[in-house]
């Protein structure tokens, strides 16, 4: 009899673990939107972006198959482009206007609510670890400059130097970019000196996301970037604000976005779709497609976004020539592309 009772916990107890997990997961990350042309790609720095996002892939599916969870999978992701220097984030940030790198990165789980950011950072190696500790071991959402430096350091983040930010392309490019603004200040036309505008033919947005479906259903995103060359003034774009280029909510969906940061904070991007979802009852896809491939270029903004909802639905959405992208799926579907 014993026995019996024995057997039947057990059986409850499979019963109920099995209907927490439906084992089903997703990852999705993306390393930037932009102009992004085969023609002007060579193929060895192809298979290096692919190598790059592949990385980034696996560290986050490691986690997932495990059991572990989408916040912690979309934090592994992120930390591994953060450490690649092809990708605007960590290592290889863009410069600002002064020469310097401001960093900027934020977080948000899908079950609880809760998310955590850094802006304008300087020292800390991973931006996406400060922004964890700040939505784990804080009662803020948002940390800035110093004292967001000081708070990543007391909570463990590894701190560097800000020369370790330092590559020669990122430095190329702020230097091309201040020729374009002289030229431009030249004829009369400053207005756009003020941040660089991706209207130079190569431009492109770097800034690294990822989000995921864990196997207990719940999602999570996370974005990081350096930000948009020559910025000044203390420029944050839309990557560390939560609802701008980040938001999950296990509802709805989880989504990062990539592009030209002022105008996805304009439209309250990412929020905006899963308010399309919630209240609208569009699905993902379209929900996605409206907002980056109408309401973004009609402003005059462009960009793209990936996003994961709550039946592991994705999508990877973008108005630019290309978006450096890639997915994994619990059934072993895997992809990863560049261009249009
Ligand atoms: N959205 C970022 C920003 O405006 C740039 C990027 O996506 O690369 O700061």
């Amino acid at each position: 009899m014993k026995k019996y009772s024995i057997l039947f916990v057990l059986i409850c107890f499979a019963a109920i673990l099995s209907a927490q997990t439906n084992k089903k997961y997703v990852l999705v990350i993306h390393g930037g939107a932009g102009t992004i042309l085969q023609s002007t790609m060579t193929p060895e720095k192809e298979k290096l972006y692919k190598q790059g996002l592949q990385n980034a892939l696996n560290a986050g599916n490691t986690i997932l198959k495990n059991g572990g969870t989408a916040l912690n999978a979309v934090e592994a992701a992120i930390k591994v482009l953060e450490d690649d220097s092809l990708f605007n984030a960590g290592k290889g940030a863009v410069f600002t206007n002064e020469g310097k790198n401001e960093l900027d990165a934020s977080i948000m789980d899908g079950k609880t609510l809760k998310a955590g950011a850094v802006a304008g950072v300087t020292n800390i190696r991973n931006p996406i670890t400060a922004a964890r500790a700040v939505m784990d071991k804080s009662e803020h959402v948002m940390m800035s400059g110093k004292g967001a430096e000081l708070f990543a350091a007391a909570n463990g983040c590894t701190i560097v130097d800000p020369s370790y930010f330092f590559t020669t392309q990122r430095w190329n490019d702020l230097l091309d970019a201040k020729k374009e603004d002289s030229l431009k200040a030249l004829h009369k036309d400053s207005t756009k000196a003020l941040l660089r505008q991706p209207d130079n033919h190569d431009y492109k947005y770097g800034t690294v996301g990822a989000v995921a479906l864990d196997m207990y259903g719940n999602l999570a995103a996370a974005t990081s970037t350096g930000g948009m060359t020559d910025k000044r003034y203390g420029r944050i774009g839309d990557s560390p604000i939560i609802g701008a280029g980040t938001y999950a909510d296990n509802n709805t969906c989880a989504v990062s976005c990539t592009g030209w940061g002022e105008y996805f904070i304009r439209l309250v991007m990412a929020k905006t779709i899963s308010d399309k979802m919630e209240f609208a009852h569009e699905n993902l896809k379209d929900a996605a497609d409206d907002m980056i491939i109408k309401k973004l270029p009609a402003l005059g903004g462009d960009g793209g976004l990936i996003a994961v909802d709550k039946d592991g639905n994705f999508t990877m959405s973008f108005d630019t020539d290309g978006m450096y992208r890639g997915y994994v799926k619990s059934n072993g579907e895997t992809g990863i592309e560049i261009y249009k």
